[in-house]
């Protein structure tokens, strides 16, 4: 189908560290009224029905929606109960072929962070943001991680 794979999730590349002063920054306001507000949890809890996914599900790969760069796999989702700019969102471990955007303290719902954009290094588009810092101890299992938009990806067959 003549899909662009810069590189494959099974290798990794080494974090690009590109300056991106061209990159201009988007609506941040928006990040401090929707960003990281977890969602609520409405238990489902009558006739003891749950659909939660089975850890046997099917392998998934991401990719970015427009330029289907991939991304990351149904392995790396921490959480997905995450919401972004855009909708919901997944909370990754490893995300690859991204560009980071400009570093800057953002106010979330859970405390300040110290967060960068992160862009499809090939159509850059924005895609989320990665976590480096938190403030506060008992988020700093975020760090290093990544906020995907799924407006923002697709499933790679
Ligand atoms: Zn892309």
């Amino acid at each position: 189908m003549g899909l662009r794979y810069s590189a494959y999730i099974e290798s990794p590349s080494p974090h690009s560290e590109v300056d991106s002063s061209d990159y201009l920054r988007t609506n941040s306001s928006l990040y401090h009224l929707l960003a990281d507000s977890r969602r609520m949890h409405f238990s489902h809890s009558s006739q003891g029905r749950c659909h939660r996914e089975c850890s046997n599900s099917k392998f998934i790969t991401y990719g970015c929606r427009r330029c289907r760069t991939h991304l990351s796999s149904s392995t790396q989702i921490m959480s997905k109960d995450y919401r972004g700019k855009t909708g919901d969102a997944y909370l990754m471990g490893e995300v690859v072929n991204v560009i980071q955007g400009e570093v800057e303290t953002r106010p979330m719902i859970t405390g300040d962070y110290i967060v960068c954009d992160i862009l499809c290094h090939w159509c850059k588009s924005l895609l989320g943001w990665k976590y480096l810092e938190s403030e506060r101890k008992d988020q700093r299992y975020k760090e290093g991680k990544y906020i995907l938009e799924l407006q923002t990806i697709c499933r790679c067959e």
